[in-house]
């Protein structure tokens, strides 16, 4: 293998970093062409690192990576977007927490799906400037299933595929909206009227025509109990042992 072949560039967005040996961090990254990976920052953790001061969390970032024989190594870091000034206010590094958490688990290493770089990267940056940023969780979270094919049609009932009338359920167990006739009724469950699906499927629209940011509060549940449900568990930041979703 040449030189140039064990050698390539990505656009990256920093999701988080561990510790490694006495001054390296594991870094790991959304990549734009190469999705979900791991890779070596050598000396990060040294207080007056190059590469370091490069590597923030939420970043976008222009990498050179070298193929290792286990983890590839990043050569070279050149920031692209620098938001981590505007994301150490409280709730926005919340929901920029909680966006990179949600991609990393719910994105395969090594599956690139361009549209969830571009979804992360605008939002992220939609986050750093907003004086509410918890109004992109629902749209972020739905956009984000949508794009893995794990978003329910709001039209139909998810079970027996009639249309959906007046009264209608979504039950994240079954991955969807149940009408009356196939609703098991639960604790979990979450109503949702017309105008509750409506916004929900207006969530879940790429941007454009009939495209919605502002959640109802219904819709918004529905959203969370299918993240719940599509993550196996419900999702804390910093719920993966050993692993900071921080400054890196
Ligand atoms: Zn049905």
């Amino acid at each position: 293998m040449s030189g140039e072949e064990r050698s390539y560039r990505a656009l990256a967005v920093v999701l988080g970093a561990r510790p490694l040996g006495e001054a390296d961090r594991i870094v790991r990254m959304l990549t734009r062409e190469f999705g979900k990976l791991d890779a070596v920052a050598k000396g990060a953790r040294r207080p007056k690192s190059r590469i370091g001061g490069r590597l923030e969390i939420a970043g976008r970032v222009e990498m050179m990576l070298h193929r290792g024989r286990s983890l590839d190594v990043i050569v070279s870091a050149e920031e692209r977007s620098q938001r981590w000034t505007a994301l150490v206010e409280p709730e926005r590094f919340a929901v920029a927490s909680l966006a990179l958490e949600r991609v990393d688990v719910l994105c395969e290493p090594g599956e690139p799906v361009p549209e969830i770089f571009d979804l992360l990267d605008s939002t992220l940056e939609a986050v750093a400037k907003s004086e509410r940023p918890h109004r992109f969780i629902a749209r972020y979270s739905l956009r984000l299933l949508d794009l893995l094919g794990s978003m329910p049609p709001a039209e139909r009932c998810c079970l027996c595929s009639d249309m959906l009338e007046d009264r209608s359920w979504l039950d994240a167990s079954e991955g969807g909206i149940l009408d009356a006739k196939c609703r098991r009724p639960h604790r979990e469950e979450i109503a949702l009227d017309p105008e509750d699906r409506a916004n929900f499927a207006a969530l879940g629209r790429e941007r454009g025509a009939g495209a919605a940011v502002e959640a109802r509060p219904q819709a918004a549940a529905a959203i969370e109990a299918l993240i719940a449900h599509y993550c196996a568990r419900p999702l804390r930041v910093s719920a993966l042992p050993g692993y900071a979703y921080g400054p890196v």
